[in-house]
């Protein structure tokens, strides 16, 4: 067990590494940051940040040297950089990045645990768009394979002539069918040292432009239906990977069950209503389960539940959330303001 005052590294500087680092200064911890240069607002909650390539051997090592234990708060930190933190001291482990930074390793890890992915087929040049099109039919999705976000680095495919008319990039691509799904949804669970797993409810997530635009509760009959299929293979996913920390796992709803979409192993925009709606948010436990601390209670202690993203410009007006005296406001203090760019969101509840 971490003890009190120890030190936690996080390899990130995003938004989430952020509320992570607050929750951990909560419960009596320091936090040291990792990231290459960018607007890396965890700074504000680290006592110290690196600023330095992922690459950097050297300053990786100093990193590692002044923390007792390392976690990351993004998902695309290369396996190479978290292999250099000693491997009894990073939680999740790395292994957990391996799985998930390629969409078809991902695919094929959650189908060897009995999940159903979408149709998909892989794409390595033009000439295999024109055959998986035929094979899995149009419309359908095609994606990078690796350091996809967001929606970027996704294009949608009507028709076999669109297809044709792609210049596809020079990197490893996946067509998936286009799933008519109900709903979407996430499956957000806690992993403990000694392997005790916890779920939160899960919220139906709403996307405009592949960016989460909100998530929801109570999630409704689409979805309430399909839970306990998608919380089964979430948590077969957290025990293969002997994963410790906050997993999350993305579902369609449709008339076959849940569909698996993708997992991000890091806590995850879905579940920032925990911090208001839940007894104990997903940051809080990420931290206890990295630390070695009993996990918290996850019940959901509102009736319901509406988590929106604030995108861009729409921080600007924020502040006029507030009005609302349920409502709670998160501005992640990024000083760039782009279109699309998650910026903050807010919570609002509606008592229990
Ligand atoms: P992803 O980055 O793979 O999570 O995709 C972002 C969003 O695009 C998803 O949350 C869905 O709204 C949509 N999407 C992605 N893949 C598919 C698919 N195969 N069928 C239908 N919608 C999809």
């Amino acid at each position: 067990m971490l003890r009190r005052g120890g030190t936690i590294g996080i390899l990130g500087g995003g938004q989430l590494g952020r509320m992570m680092a607050m929750s951990a200064v909560q419960l009596g911890y320091r936090c040291i940051g990792y990231a290459p240069e960018g607007d890396n607002v965890a700074a504000g909650v680290c006592e110290d940040f690196f600023t330095n390539r992922w690459d950097d051997t050297a300053a990786l090592a100093a990193f590692a040297a002044k923390c007792d234990v390392v976690t990351w708060e993004f998902e695309n930190v290369p396996v190479t950089t978290a292999q250099a933190i000693p491997a009894d001291r990073i939680f999740p482990h790395p292994r957990a990045l391996e799985t998930a930074q390629d969409r078809l390793n991902e695919k094929r890890f959650a189908e060897g645990l009995g999940g159903k992915p979408a149709a998909y087929a892989k794409v390595d040049a033009a000439s295999d768009l024109v055959g998986a099109v035929d094979r899995l039919g149009a419309p359908g999705i095609l994606k990078t394979r690796r350091d996809g976000y967001d929606g970027k680095g996704q294009w949608r495919i009507g028709s076999g002539r669109d297809a044709d008319a792609l210049r596809l990039p020079d990197d490893p691509l996946i067509y998936e069918g286009f799933v008519e799904f109900d709903a979407e949804f996430s499956v957000i669970l806690v992993r403990g040292q000694d392997g005790e797993i916890r779920f939160w409810d899960s919220p139906r997530n709403m996307h405009e432009d592949g960016i989460l635009a909100a998530s929801l509760l109570p999630a409704g009959k689409a979805v309430e239906g399909q839970v306990q299929e998608a919380r089964r293979l979430a948590g077969e996913v957290a025990d293969a990977l002997k994963y410790v920390g906050v997993l999350t796992c993305e579902f369609f709803a449709t008339h076959e069950g849940p569909i698996f979409n993708e997992m991000a192993p890091r806590v995850h925009n879905s579940g920032h209503w925990t911090i208001e709606g839940a007894a104990t948010s997903q940051f809080e436990n990420h931290i206890r389960a990295v630390a070695g601390l009993p996990l918290g209670d996850t019940a959901t202690t509102a009736a319901g539940v509406e988590m929106r993203n604030i995108l861009g410009e729409e921080i600007e007006g924020a502040h006029a959330f507030l009005a609302d005296a349920d409502t709670h406001l998160h501005d992640y203090g990024k000083r760039e303001v782009r279109d699309g760019r998650k910026m903050g969101h807010f919570t609002r509840l509606t008592r229990a």
